[in-house]
């Protein structure tokens, strides 16, 4: 976790940031976690790259069977 974030308000729900100081007045302003599109990216890539070795094994397994 980025250590500015413990100095934050910790009202919102899990997902979303408030960027104002702990305790404060009013309403939070919050913003939805930037995190999540990351991780959605991370397994997007890992499909990826399933997807390639996949590829790859099959073009080795044709070649193997004399394709
Ligand atoms: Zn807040």
């Amino acid at each position: 976790m980025h250590p500015l974030l413990k100095h934050r308000c910790k009202v919102p729900p899990k997902g979303w940031l408030c960027t104002r100081q702990p305790g404060h007045e009013g309403p939070c302003a919050a913003y939805r976690n930037v995190r999540m599109p990351h991780k959605l990216l991370t397994v997007a890539g890992d499909w990826v790259i399933v997807l390639v070795i996949t590829v790859i094994l099959t073009h080795i397994y044709k070649f193997l069977g004399g394709y």
